[in-house]
């Protein structure tokens, strides 16, 4: 923000002013998740952990900060989240720190650092919780969003890509999502893909005049990227570029058929892809995307692939894996725009009214007696009159439990059901057996 020429006291309570509205603002790109929508995220945090039991992988908890050297060297220098969109800083012992842009890096740093290798392979291990990227926000894009991320490490077998490739699409087969599309391709690996790296920047040769500027800045360092600019011009003269599944070599060859097959076993309807690269040296073989036709622009809802070489990348030895991460505010976005269910909407079963002031004890430990047997409950804590309290009761609850003089003597509650519009004195036992 510009600051005006002001005198000094002037210009420190201008500063002042504007550091408050800051304070009182969630910062660009982050948003708040609140009760009208938290429910809705528990129920696709529980469905992800119950595929992820079903399919034999454990849930781990990582740091949300790690070394930058670790994204670095293992999402790789050229690409779009370490080039531009970490949030990075040095902190108190001038160490460099980056808040995790995505989990991959750091579950083959884990599966490293606590010796997984030693353990049944492949690991298999999940986790859900924030990312960081610096970038545009705009629908389905933030600056902290939510992954839910699996990794089974340690392992060759394209039947694991298989597994990777399934856990995805049963996590959205339970969530109730269709118009969904699963793109695959192969990139290779680094024996192919110098081969393939020289057709490709032979047939872009001739047009690197049209290229836009960051990817004429890609043609030395890593052409493959080309194939995932996003630009118009760049998109056409990328059309017919020769693809890496026609310079595979035969042990990346038998890997995809293998894939194929596994694929064609289990009916998984997918859609070949030559575009859709990874781009980097260290992801090899399988890369896929699963893409929702209900999103617009930003429609991938997952994204995943092999990455054979990542664990040499970041200094350790050589463990292949292969894993997923699925965004989970587009997942909720998607099932909203297919009117998907959430499972339940949490809301309150009982509202005790305290019929006078003299009353509210009673109702408090009337509360505490229902609460404790699981049934929800609230109260007034305001001190309004009986009349709003009913109001209250009509719009929060199913059923109210009228406390006064005269029950509270008897020993007995006016119980109301508030849709039905009936009422009985029951004893606060009956009330639980009623419903529980
Ligand atoms: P995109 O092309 O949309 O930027 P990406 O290739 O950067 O995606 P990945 O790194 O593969 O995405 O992350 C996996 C998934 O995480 C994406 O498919 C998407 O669902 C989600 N995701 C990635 N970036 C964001 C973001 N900034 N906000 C919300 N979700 C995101
Ligand atoms: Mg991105």
């Amino acid at each position: 923000m510009a600051v005006p020429k002001l005198k000094r006291a002037e210009r420190d309570k201008f500063i002042l002013e504007a550091v408050i509205l800051e304070a009182v603002k969630a910062p660009r790109g982050t948003r708040d998740v609140l009760g009208d929508e938290t429910w809705k995220w528990a129920y696709v945090s529980e469905i992800c952990r119950n595929v992820a039991d079903d399919y034999g992988y454990r849930e781990v908890h990582l740091p949300i900060f790690e070394h930058t050297e670790l994204f670095a060297r293992g999402v790789g220098d050229t690409t779009d989240i370490v080039e531009k969109e970490m949030y990075t800083f040095t902190d108190k012992g001038g160490r460099s720190i980056t808040l995790r842009p995505e989990l991959t890096a750091s579950m083959v740093r884990s599966y490293i650092e606590n010796e997984m290798n030693k353990g049944p392979q492949p690991a298999k291990l999940w986790g859900i919780g924030p990312m960081f990227r610096y970038e545009r926000p705009q629908k389905g894009r933030y600056r902290q969003f939510v992954q839910m991320d699996m990794e089974a490490l340690g392992a060759q077998d394209p039947l694991v890509d298989l597994e990777v490739i399934d856990f995805s699409m049963e996590i959205y087969r339970r969530l109730g999502l269709s118009n969904l599309q699963v793109v695959l391709n192969s990139v290779g690996c680094p024996k192919c893909r110098p081969v393939y790296r020289k057709a490709l920047q032979e047939y872009l040769k001739s047009r690197y005049d049209d290229l836009c500027d960051t990817c004429k800045s890609r043609y030395d360092r890593n052409p493959l990227r080309i194939l995932d600019c996003k630009s118009p011009i760049c998109k056409e003269i990328t059309e017919n570029a020769p693809a890496v599944m026609e310079h595979l070599c035969p042990e990346c060859a038998e890997h995809f058929d293998r894939l194929m097959r596994g694929l064609d076993k289990i009916g998984a309807k997918v859609v070949l892809d030559k575009r859709l690269v990874r781009g980097l040296d260290y992801y090899t073989k399988t890369a896929y995307e699963i893409l929702s036709g209900d999103l617009g622009s930003q429609n991938a809802v997952c994204g995943g692939g092999r990455y054979d070489n990542l664990a040499e990348a970041i200094g350790g030895p050589h463990v292949p894996g292969v894993g997923f991460a699925s965004g989970i505010e587009r997942v909720i976005l998607t099932m909203e725009a297919q009117g998907c269910s959430f499972g339940r909407k949490p809301e309150n079963k009982v509202y005790v009214v305290a019929a006078e002031p003299s009353a509210r004890l009673d109702a408090m430990a009337l509360m505490r007696t229902l609460r404790m047997n699981r049934i929800s409950a609230d109260m007034d804590y305001m001190g309004r009159s009986m009349k709003s309290q009913m109001k209250n009761a009509a719009s929060t609850a199913l059923y109210a439990c009228i406390l006064g003089t005269s029950e509270i003597e008897k020993g007995v509650v006016t119980f109301k059901d508030l849709s039905a519009k009936t009422q009985e004195e029951l004893t606060p036992e009956q009330i639980i057996n009623k419903l529980k």
